[in-house]
């Protein structure tokens, strides 16, 4: 039985107090009305969960909640604990580092953003408040779902209080490209991306805001991803997208409530029949209102024709009015709006109708009905429900939506007017082409639309969500390896005892020799030698070498010993007692550039340099000053990634070295063929690095397979250093050898 815990910043409800009244009054918004109709509709299924909780900020005093609390006229479908906090921190924290550093960078207002280093400071502290407040109420097994960019250093503050926790992220606004990120101080943008990393599951509204961030993670931590799936200080962390829902049924069958079509019948005569656009957002610079403006009056100006005969309803609903920015925003919106009237009022008529205040839900109802067009023009928005909640409303199949190519929801609703919210023509010739839509195009647009937004509502958003996060932890313990322990070394050497054709797989670099400071240093000591020489004497066995190395290197160090020998991951290998042959016979012409761009790597980042092989370049950074030598990888891998977009080469961001190589060849295609034509009664894969994981996958349920270090992997088994690897090989093919604790318990 699991407890589902919601954190948000603010909490679902605030408290209205009138004397000794205190009323309670439920918020608005995307996440309120997801959560609310996730608990109602699993709590008529008779839920799994036991609890749900929702923890947020209080902004009501602790009085007045110890009174509500005593009434017991709380919500019913969840706990609340509220957190009671610092009006100081809370302000640098929430005006300051949230709304002034994030919201602005991430939605692309760069210049916008205030870097001060108090705000970042109060969002440190004001994360690890949360945490502190939290961390003593998570019980074993609890799901913890954190919202927003408020919050994006939570996951990581509480993994570190209780490491097993299950914890999944959502953010609500874009993920900037990293360009973008890039901008914020290099501490803040690690520590925001390493908070957020605490989480398993990590999720966004659309398919660029994923990318963003892996690219970002790539950039700054060194992370790669396969699949969406991200290897992070030895946790699997995944990464995806869930696009925010709305409750359809809801929008739609307003258009049967009998009041909400009254109030729009009243409107629509108050208008005189005339064509009805409309917006609504929160004031936010974001929401691109200046520009639609322009828009809005350029369409006045050109479309003659229309002037007396529509009105545009804009109705801003205050937020955040205490920060400057938004204010100041406020001001000029407030002073075009006049303008413009001015220009084109009649006697008789006003082409704009402005309000600034909150909708009632029926009133915000009416007016989707009473539309012929919404036009919703953000510059930047991370979804924007009010364009999906007019679709859905629209159940008579008459409306258009117009809709700036910038917001989430564009990416879902590509049958809408999609218009650049910059471009004034744009924006005019769609309010014109709404007016004269004929019907069964609207009704065409609108019907694609509301299926999908019926598909994918709210619920299933949460249920999706949900559901990802305990797959994340199955594919967790999935890849928790087992340390080679005695007991399975046991096991494994009965097996190559019983076995007659035994394949052992070896990777060389960090398995069977360590890394060297200069590559061409790395020769096998007498050890090493000896056991493979040894090894390979029995008959029984077949003994491969499988490197990412050169063929002239291996076959220097082990070309005298009876072994087959797998250079650069396959591209060239020599068979047992056989000669040296090469896969691949292309023309060599594109290491000239990939060379260039290498060597001016070498130039800007003392220490490192260039190893070119017959397949392969590789760029070696593990002499440079690590974050430098890391940071100037990063760039690398950004520039050879573009370049060798649709060329038959790979980018491999290795262990201190990027590679360049033909693709085709990995390890794991390479491994498995030679398995396949050996038929072997027993195999056995150990290698250290991500090209190992190859081998690791192609050879899963076939081979005995151990990843030198600790962390998830795709091995079965992990040694955790390579000074290990000798030794197990040593016991292993050794009939009385004695297990080390057996040696120790004799
Ligand atoms: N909304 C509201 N009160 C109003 C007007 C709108 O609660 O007076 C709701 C609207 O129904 C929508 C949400 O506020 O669900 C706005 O979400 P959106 O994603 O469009 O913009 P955001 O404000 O989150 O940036």
């Amino acid at each position: 039985m699991d407890r589902l815990i919601i954190i948000s910043n603010r909490l679902p409800f605030s408290l209205d107090r009138q004397g000794d009244k205190i009323n309670i009054r439920q918020s608005s918004g995307g996440l309120v009305s997801a959560i609310k109709s996730y608990f109602e509709s699993e709590g008529s299924q008779k839920s799994e969960l036991t609890e749900r909780l929702w923890f947020g900020v209080a902004d009501f005093p602790q009085e007045d909640w110890d009174l509500v609390a005593a009434s017991q006229d709380q919500n019913q479908d969840f706990n609340i604990v509220p957190l009671f906090v610092d009006n100081e921190v809370y302000d640098k924290y929430y005006n300051g580092f949230s709304n002034s550093v994030i919201w602005p960078l991430f939605h692309y207002f760069s210049s916008l953003a205030r870097y001060e280093t108090a705000y970042f400071e109060a969002y440190k502290r004001m994360n690890q408040i949360f945490a502190e407040k939290i961390a003593p109420l998570l019980q074993p097994g609890d799901k913890i779902w954190i919202h927003d960019y408020q919050l994006m250093l939570l996951p990581q503050l509480l993994r570190t209080r209780i490491p097993d926790i299950t914890v999944g992220f959502f953010l609500h606004i874009p993920f900037p490209s990293y360009e973008i990120f890039r901008l914020l101080p290099s501490e803040w943008k690690k520590t925001l991306l390493e908070g957020v990393m605490g989480a398993d599951l990590i999720g966004f509204h659309t398919y660029d805001y994923v990318q963003h961030f892996i690219q970002s993670v790539k950039m700054l931590l060194g992370v790669d991803n396969y699949f969406r799936t991200l290897l992070y200080q030895g946790r699997l962390v995944k990464v995806d997208l869930f696009p925010i829902g709305i409750d359809y049924k809801k929008f739609n069958q307003a258009a049967y409530d009998h009041d909400i079509l009254e109030s729009r019948n009243e409107i629509r005569r108050n208008f005189d029949e005339k064509k009805i656009v409309f917006s609504v957002d929160r004031l936010d610079y974001t929401k691109g209102m200046m520009h639609r403006l322009n828009g809005f009056e350029y369409f006045l100006e050109n479309y003659p024709e229309w002037r007396e005969k529509m009105v545009f309803i804009l109705n801003i609903v205050p937020s955040r009015d205490t920060i400057p920015a938004y204010t100041e925003r406020k001001k000029l919106i407030e002073e075009k709006i006049s303008a413009v009237n001015g220009r084109f009022s009649t006697i008789s008529w006003q082409p704009l109708i402005y309000r600034y205040n909150h909708l009632a839900f029926n009133e915000l109802l009416a007016l989707y009905q009473a539309a012929d067009a919404a036009l919703i023009t953000p510059l930047r928005d991370g979804m924007n429900l009010v364009a999906k909640e007019y679709v859905a409303s629209c159940a008579t199949q008459h409306g258009v939506l117009i809709l700036s190519e910038l917001a989430g929801a564009a990416s879902e609703l590509s049958e809408a007017l999609l218009v650049n919210p910059t471009d004034v023509t744009d924006v005019a010739g769609a309010i014109a082409r709404a007016f004269t839509m004929p019907v069964y195009e609207q009704r065409n647009r609108l019907s694609q639309m509301q299926r999908r937004l019926q598909e994918y509502d709210v619920l299933k958003w949460v249920n999706d969500f949900l559901e990802q996060l305990t797959q994340v932890r199955i594919e967790q313990q999935k890849q928790e390896v087992r340390l080679l322990d005695d007991r399975s070394i046991v096991q494994m050497r009965r097996h190559y005892q019983r076995a007659s054709n035994r394949c052992l797989l070896l990777d060389y670099d960090g398995t069977l020799v360590p890394f060297t400071r200069n590559p061409t240093e790395a020769h096998p000591g007498a050890a090493l030698t000896d056991l493979l020489r040894r090894l390979s004497s029995d008959p029984k066995n077949n003994i491969v070498v499988i490197s990412g190395r050169d063929a002239s290197s291996l076959d220097r160090w082990l070309g005298a010993l009876p072994l087959t020998l797998v250079a650069e991951h396959g591209a060239s290998f020599k068979k047992k007692n056989d000669n040296w042959q090469q896969l691949v016979s292309v023309s060599d012409l594109w290491k000239e550039e990939i060379r260039r761009i290498m060597q001016i790597f070498v130039i800007r980042c003392a220490g490192s340099f260039v190893e070119e092989k017959a397949n392969t370049i590789a760029w070696h950074y593990r002499n440079t000053a690590p974050d430098f030598g890391f940071s100037r990888s990063r760039e690398l891998l950004n520039n050879l990634s573009s370049l060798v977009q649709n060329t038959t080469l790979q980018v491999v961001d290795g262990n201190k070295v990027v590679e360049v190589r033909l693709s085709g060849f990995d390890k794991g295609i390479t491994a498995l063929k030679i398995v396949n034509e050996m038929d072997p009664d027993f195999v056995l894969c150990i290698g250290d690095d991500t090209t190992d994981e190859d081998m690791f996958k192609a050879l899963e349920g076939e081979a005995y397979t151990v990843k030198v270090s600790a962390g998830a992997s795709a091995a079965q088994y992990s040694i955790l250093s390579q000074q290990q690897v000798i030794p197990f090989l040593g016991i292993l093919s050794t009939p009385n050898a004695l297990t080390e604790k057996e040696y120790a318990g004799s």
